[in-house]
């Protein structure tokens, strides 16, 4: 029998579950979507405009969301949660964003990424404070994120610069300056990056800690944007705060590896969902706009010029690819882990998500492309109409936007791809720590004698007086983790 997708008791006004791959999901996952579109028709969706107007953050709709349970999605059943695998996530995210509201999508992807690093990281070094945090999630709505990106090194937010940690006899002293945040200021928990205690240099020696609301600073009337605005992504200070010592994420120098296996994969697949969402949701509201306007002197409605249909029959093509490949990439991750299930990382050698990761930044090029092209053409079928904020499409393609430029950009990201196809996952060099010889034997054939004489003295100085310090003198080590977030 045909599944029937309900607004209240109507049937749904945009693309019903024939558009859908309902088939990918269990019975359980198919009640739970049922009750987020309800949840999203009854408060998400208003709540959206009011986060866009005001740039307020939805915290209302994270009551909400934690009224379903789905703060602890992927928290192990045993500690309070649904124990929900890779598919299910991205399902809700989606959903979530086409339905409801795009800025608590993207809120949504950082808690979830935020809790799938707390996860492996508890794994690998036991904590109480991380413990105590995923058990709680919902029945106090305790919300998290992730605090990456650097002032100094931009889209590059495994690159920490700015950021430091000490080892003080039982605690550690936190230094973060982070240029944007998503929920910063709003959120109850947070993830950050920082160099390792004891840093020597390598850049690809990076740890994570857990921070509380009251030990970060921000000014979120700071924060503005094009599009997600109820996101609050705004700058954050963790100013030489100490805390103690089961605030470490993982052991000592773990940061790598929780990008690799936790962070990146859950980023990528989250957000790439989100960015679905919201052509999905684009199409929805241009299936409602072009059914239901006339043009009185050809007695036609705007859906019945084959234009029209041309751009709708396009835009669902390419959504439903990328969909497919956000589904087949979730379900991938889902096989290699069981389900998503975190006691594999019992064992710190388990990467199943890191052999894929080069298959997830494809996920999130497409998507976030994707969203970005349906959300012109779907203003193009609204005509002016859609123009105005009162149809809703200005709003959605406004938020779509910020898929291209969120990090890893998409301008990087198909430079990684290609690059790594080429020459090699080596040659991709995260922490600018390969030589490039070709290029250095190129500037040299264009200098005269007199110039590579002046080169010689300066680097044979340099190497006088960088010899008698020891400490300088290590190269790092060239690091194979492959990292990227946002
Ligand atoms: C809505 C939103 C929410 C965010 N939330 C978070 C969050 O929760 N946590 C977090 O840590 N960060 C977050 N970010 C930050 C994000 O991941 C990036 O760090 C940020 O967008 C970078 O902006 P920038 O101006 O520094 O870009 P830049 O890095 O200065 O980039 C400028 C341009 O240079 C290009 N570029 C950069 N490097 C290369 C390269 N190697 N090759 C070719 N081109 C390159 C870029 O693609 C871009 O076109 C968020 C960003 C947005 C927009």
């Amino acid at each position: 029998m045909k599944e029937r997708k309900l607004w209240g008791a109507e049937e749904f006004w945009g693309l019903g579950f024939e558009f859908d791959p309902q088939w990918l999901l269990t019975d359980q996952q198919k009640e739970l979507q049922s009750k987020l579109i309800e949840l999203a028709r009854t408060t998400l969706r208003t709540n959206a405009v009011e986060s866009d107007k005001g740039l307020i953050f939805p915290r209302k709709n994270f009551e909400a969301l934690a009224s379903l349970g789905l703060l602890g999605l992927i928290v192990p059943k045993e500690l309070g949660g649904q124990g929900e695998n890779h598919t299910c996530a991205a399902m809700v995210v989606e959903t979530i964003a086409r339905y409801g509201c795009a800025s608590t999508a993207m809120c949504y992807t950082m808690h979830l990424s935020a809790v799938a690093a707390s996860l492996l990281g508890m794994k690998a070094q036991p904590s109480a404070a991380i413990e105590s945090i995923l058990s709680r999630l919902d029945k106090e709505v305790l919300v998290g994120t992730l605090s990456y990106s650097d002032p100094e090194t931009g889209s590059h937010f495994w690159y920490p610069v700015s950021s430091k940690a000490e080892r003080l006899e039982d605690s550690w002293k936190l230094l973060k300056k982070a240029s944007w945040t998503t929920s910063g200021g709003f959120a109850d928990w947070y993830v950050i990056q920082t160099t390792s205690p004891d840093f020597a240099g390598n850049y690809s020696d990076l740890s994570c800690f857990l921070v509380y609301k009251d030990e970060v600073k921000t000014d979120p009337s700071q924060w503005d944007g094009l599009g997600l605005r109820g996101n609050q992504s705004g700058g954050l200070v963790v100013d030489n705060v100490i805390v103690p010592l089961d605030r470490l994420v993982g052991p000592v120098g773990d940061g790598a590896r929780s990008n690799d296996e936790a962070v990146d994969p859950f980023f990528l697949l989250c957000s790439s969902a989100c960015w679905n969402g919201i052509a999905l949701g684009l199409i929805d509201i241009t299936k409602r706009h072009t059914t239901t306007r006339k043009h009185v002197d050809v007695g036609m409605r705007v859906c019945d010029y084959p234009t029209i249909q041309d751009y709708v029959g396009e835009a669902i093509i390419d959504t439903n690819a990328s969909r497919s490949f956000v589904f087949q990439m979730a379900r991938a991750m889902d096989n290699t882990t069981g389900n998503c299930d975190w006691s594999m990382h019992n064992d710190i050698s388990a990467l199943p998500r890191s052999a894929l990761l080069h298959w997830m930044w494809q996920v999130k090029f497409l998507a976030a492309k994707n969203v970005a092209h349906v959300g012109d053409k779907m203003l193009h079928a609204c005509g002016g109409t859609g123009f105005k904020p009162a149809l809703g499409i200005e709003r959605y393609l406004r938020d779509g936007k910020a898929g291209w430029v969120m990090g890893p950009t998409n301008e990087v990201i198909r430079q990684f791809v290609g690059k790594s196809a080429l020459l090699g996952f080596e040659s991709l060099d995260y922490w600018n720590q390969v030589v490039n010889e070709r290029a250095i034997d190129n500037e040299l054939k264009k200098m005269d004698l007199e110039s590579k004489r002046a080169l010689a003295e300066r680097l044979m100085s340099e190497v006088a007086s960088k010899s008698s310090d020891s400490t300088t003198s290590a190269q790092p080590s060239q690091a194979k983790a492959l990292a990227t977030v946002s």
